[in-house]
């Protein structure tokens, strides 16, 4: 399995745009799954384009949660390659594409879940790997510790990577394997400080391989 950060508030690439916002490419058994679009989808398909991702080849765009900078590059994504998109119940867009909305815990494929959409606002997405779970998060706008219980139904949770919004439960990070905080995480420095062997910083253009 492959993860790479192909939109975030920082970058690792000089020639990669930083804007607040996320999205990363996930690639996991067979599937090629665009999580979330940034907010600016002429950035998104520039970055995707120094990362030598060819747009057309992405099979599905799942999308977190409505917010802005994650949903917004979607309307220019989807005009380059017209695919199926996962969204949580709550969001009224897009229109016309073939949108499933996700309520509850949702089988995609073969080993790759959606949580279903917590607290009413955003879903996760859970792949399964002979290491463990890995759960892809858009904000955490539920709160860490709700999605991985939720995530957990699929199998023992070994990543989570993305936004992790306003979290300091870091206690729960103890029993993960792998940390990737992105985008609006606060604590991004002191998540590393205190986990150093299995944080990775998130910033567009880190690609993760499990
Ligand atoms: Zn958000
Ligand atoms: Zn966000």
């Amino acid at each position: 399995m492959r993860i790479t950060l192909i939109y975030d508030d920082e970058v690792r690439k000089k020639d990669l745009i930083a804007s607040h916002g996320f999205s990363c490419l996930v690639e996991a058994h067979g599937k090629m799954i665009l999580f979330d679009t940034g907010a600016n989808g002429s950035i998104l398909l520039h970055n995707m384009e120094r990362l030598s991702i060819d747009p057309t080849l992405v099979e599905e765009v799942f999308i977190s949660h409505a917010h802005g900078d994650h949903i917004g590059g979607l309307s220019d994504f989807l005009r380059v390659n017209p695919v199926k998109v996962y969204v949580p119940q709550s969001c009224s867009r897009p229109r016309g594409a073939e949108v499933i909305k996700v309520s509850k815990p949702l089988k995609l494929h073969e080993n790759i879940f959606s949580t279903g959409e917590l607290r009413g606002i955003e879903q996760s997405l859970a792949v399964k790997t002979e290491k463990g779970l890995v759960v892809v998060v858009g904000c955490s706008h539920p709160g860490v510790r709700n999605i991985l219980k939720a995530a957990s139904k699929f199998g023992e949770p070994y990543a989570i990577v993305g936004g992790l919004h306003g979290f300091k439960e870091f206690d729960l990070l103890k029993d993960l394997g792998l940390v990737c905080p992105c985008h609006c995480t606060y604590f991004k420095s002191k998540i590393r400080d205190l986990y150093p062997e299995k944080c990775i910083v998130g910033e567009a253009g880190v690609i993760i391989t499990l």
